[in-house]
Order: structure tokens, then C-alpha cells, then sequence
């Protein structure tokens, strides 16, 4: 069996739990050290029920929360050699450094890295296993490539960013820079990207579909689902957005 769940997805704060037999990670930590002791509380777990916190990248809304939670319940950190470089004040004793090429595994859980196009040093994103189930996981990529694709195709359950509407990014607020950043190919997916993405992977198992790190300044929950319901042409009650304050409850694989 595994299982999954988000104490929060989005640019103020990434955290995801990840979940087989007797193993549970912390996929990333973008929240407070209170933040997170309550949202796990929320999710009836607490810190010490953590196996690990595995880090995609190095980038606040991912790693700023991971130093403390670390420290504070002496939990492992794998991460890559250059997520460790960009990070500025690791808890070094605890560090346990991944290749984004070769599997690993955790307890229970078996992990897949692949590498993305994103603007940090060393980022990647993983497809998690217990050994039946596979949940594949992305967020944080300009571009799609083929090596993604693989990685991707086949999963029981995606994790997938649709960070934002490209037209609502060119219409709204963001600065110039900030809007070429994250149109950029080691920015962030669009709806548009995201679903062209999904509508090319093998979907023959798939029955969870979750919509992540939705900006809440240039997209919405509504337009994210339409574009995802466009790829897969149909719009199945196993699709759901992560939610900023509210995460996302967990959902089971079995
Ligand atoms: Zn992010
Ligand atoms: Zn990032």
C-alpha cells in the first residue's frame, strides 16, 4: 500500500508526504518549524514518524524549512551535491547526498531521481515505489524532456505542477524579469505544458491525478482542472489540486 498527501503546494511553501508500507518521507519542507508540526499534526502524524526529508531543490519555497525540522528531530536529508552547494546553512551532519541518476531506497520506499530544467544548481524530482505502486512526482521544471517523459509514463499516481495560465501571467502583477523567469525553460510548466505532458505519458494505470504548486497570483484551481481535463479528455473524480494553506488529505494507493 502506499499513500500520499500535501501539508501545503505553492510558491509560499512546498511540503509533501510521501508514504510505503512502514516509511514515510517529507518531500521537501517550505513551511515553519510550528507550520510543519501542525500540518503533519493535521495529517495525524508528528516529526518523529519520519523516516527522512528527501529535497528536490534548493530553492526557499522547498529547502527553508528543512534545516530546522531536521535538527529539531535529528531526521536524515538526502539531497544532491549541488542543492547541498546552494544551500546556505545545511545541517551537514545529517546530509545523505543522492545522484540524480541511481535509484535509492528508504526503509519501505524505493526512489527513482531524474534530473529537471529548472534555475537551481543541481535540482531533481523523483518517482516513488513500493516495489507495486508507483508515484511519479514533478514540480519546479521550465521544459519538458524526453528523460521526464520516461520517468513519468506508466505511474499509478502523478503529482504534476500547473504552476500557472500564461496568459494571466502576461496580463498580471509580476515584474518583467519575474515573468521571464518563470516563462523561461528552466522556469516553470504552464497549464499548457503540464497538460501537453500528461496527454503524451502512458496513463494506463493511473487513478490519482494531483495538481500542484498552482500559483495564486497567475492561475487558478479552475483553469489548472480545465487544462488537465483537456488532456485527458475526460474529467475523472481522481483529479485534484494541492492547496497552499490547505495541502491536500491523504490519498491511497491499494
Ligand atoms: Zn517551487
Ligand atoms: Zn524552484
Amino acid at each position: 500500500m502506499m499513500r500520499f498527501a500535501y501539508l501545503g503546494s505553492g510558491s509560499k511553501g512546498n511540503a509533501a508526504l510521501i508514504s510505503a508500507g512502514n516509511t514515510t518521507i517529507l518531500l521537501d519542507c517550505g513551511l515553519g518549524l510550528r507550520e510543519a508540526e501542525q500540518r503533519l499534526e493535521r495529517l495525524g502524524l508528528s516529526p518523529a514518524d519520519l523516516a527522512a526529508i528527501v529535497v528536490t531543490h534548493e530553492h526557499a519555497d522547498h529547502i527553508s524549512g528543512v534545516g530546522p525540522l531536521a535538527l529539531r528531530y535529528q531526521l536524515p536529508v538526502w539531497l544532491t551535491a549541488g542543492s547541498l552547494a546552494g544551500w546556505k546553512d545545511p545541517p551537514r551532519q545529517l546530509v545523505k547526498r543522492m545522484n540524480p541518476h541511481d535509484p535509492f531506497e528508504i526503509g519501505d520506499l524505493q526512489i527513482r531521481p531524474y534530473p529537471v530544467p529548472h534555475d537551481a544548481r543541481e535540482p531533481c524530482q523523483h518517482v516513488f515505489s513500493d516495489g507495486v505502486f508507483r508515484v511519479g512526482v514533478l514540480t519546479d521544471a521550465g521544459s519538458v524532456t524526453n528523460h521526464m517523459r520516461r520517468a513519468l509514463s506508466g505511474c499509478d499516481a502523478l503529482l504534476l505542477e500547473f504552476n500557472h495560465d500564461v496568459e494571466m501571467l502576461r496580463q498580471g502583477p509580476y515584474p518583467a524579469p519575474l515573468k521571464r523567469r518563470v516563462l523561461g525553460d528552466r522556469g516553470h510548466l504552464s497549464n499548457a505544458q503540464a497538460a501537453e505532458l500528461l496527454g503524451s505519458l502512458d496513463r494506463s494505470r493511473l487513478k490519482h491525478l494531483v495538481l500542484t504548486h498552482i500559483s495564486e497570483t497567475n492561475n487558478t484551481p479552475e483553469h489548472a482542472l480545465r487544462a488537465a481535463a483537456g488532456a485527458l479528455q475526460c474529467e475523472p473524480d481522481w483529479m485534484v489540486c494541492a492547496h497552499q494553506r490547505d495541502g491536500l488529505a491523504w490519498r491511497e494507493l491499494r
